[in-house]
């Protein structure tokens, strides 16, 4: 696992395991504040060690920035922390989180020891604050990558947990295209040192104006193309055409897998755009 220092306080911990997911850890006075824990215990434990060396008071707070199973399923190893999170990350983890680890679980014996730990304190819309040794960190909701993704912002530090609302190239399937546009303004709104994406690497400064306004333009491109070729009939296969550097982004990110990603936003869109003309014409 990758570890580093993004802000005095502020480390990031990037997984070797699953698809560069980074977790982080924000330290104060009366004790640590964990972003998002990652999927296998193995590299969860570092940062459990790592909190325990750096923060007399322990763990406080566990945010979880959506409930997919790679954010939120080494919570269980920090027990004595809060989790906290979206209202719909808890329900989706209570509705089917037991059933989709077990299933995990049959295909990777790496899992066996987790459980699950849905957020117990969660907000419903906008935003929420916690206050904890001198840190004011907002969460904020920004939906498009899931319904109940939120962002996590330090304001002290000026340092955005982006969660997969800032991924190398946004990734839509389990969400909407128009909620993550919205959502990727209102982090353009904000004062930013850093991002922290939900995988792959840190955004500095200099790099974030050009890296939210193309993650718009992707999107945008993306469903101006794919609405002309099903307004146009033509079958889903027809869509390989378009590849992730014609609509803008690289293809070298995540050790290629955004180009995964990609191939599979433009069907999600190539189903729902379907289904809509399909509704209009019957
Ligand atoms: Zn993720």
């Amino acid at each position: 696992m990758f570890n580093e220092r993004v802000s005095n306080d502020i480390f990031v911990f990037t997984s070797e395991m699953y698809a560069q997911v980074t977790a982080g850890v924000i330290l104060t006075t009366e004790g640590a504040i964990i972003v998002d824990t990652l999927p296998f215990p193995r590299e969860t434990q570092v940062i459990v060690e790592f909190v325990q060396r750096r923060s007399p008071y322990g763990a406080r707070y566990v945010i979880n920035t959506h409930y997919h199973a790679d954010h939120t399923y080494g919570n269980y190893l920090f027990p004595e922390a809060e989790i906290v999170a979206h209202g719909a990350c808890r329900k989706a983890l209570l509705r089917d989180g037991e059933r989709r680890l077990e299933e995990a679980k049959e295909q990777n014996p790496e899992l066996d020891d987790v459980r699950l730990r849905a957020p117990a304190v969660v907000f419903e819309r906008g935003q929420m604050v916690l206050h904890l040794g001198g840190k004011t960190v907002q969460l904020i909701h920004t939906p498009g990558h899931s319904s109940d993704c939120i962002v996590v912002y330090v304001k002290e530090d000026k340092v955005l947990f982006g969660g997969d609302t800032v991924m190398p190239v946004p990734f839509i399937v389990d969400g909407d295209w128009r909620d993550m546009i919205a959502s990727l303004r209102l982090i353009q709104e904000l004062p930013l040192e850093n991002i922290v994406q939900g995988h792959g690497e840190v955004l500095l400064r200099g790099e974030i104006p050009r890296a939210l306004a193309s993650s718009i333009s992707y999107l945008q491109t993306i469903y101006k193309h794919v609405r002309r070729h099903v307004e146009a009939g033509l079958p889903r296969s027809d869509l390989r055409k378009l590849d992730i550097e014609k609509c803008g982004k690289s293809r070298i990110p995540l050790n290629g897998l955004v180009q995964d990603l990609h191939w599979a936003n433009l069907a999600y869109l190539y189903n729902v755009l379907m289904a809509e003309k399909a509704a209009k014409s019957g």
